[in-house]
């Protein structure tokens, strides 16, 4: 007897989260740029690389 699963899909790692995601079917056409398990954790790297290319105040011009 074979553990087959119904499907074989792919799987990224969140580069927001760390957590493991698998293929969905909107994704289809973007996988390969797909890099968040969901709009929420992209809206959260945005808006912290915004803060980060803000830069605090304490820099001297
Ligand atoms: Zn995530």
């Amino acid at each position: 007897m074979r553990n087959v699963k119904k499907q074989h899909l792919p799987t990224k790692v969140c580069a927001a989260c760390g957590r493991p995601f698998t293929w969905r079917r909107k994704w289809e056409r973007v996988w390969s740029e797909v890099r968040y398990c969901s709009d929420k954790c992209r809206e959260h790297v945005k808006r912290t690389r915004a803060a980060d290319c803000g830069s605090p105040g304490e820099s001297v011009k």
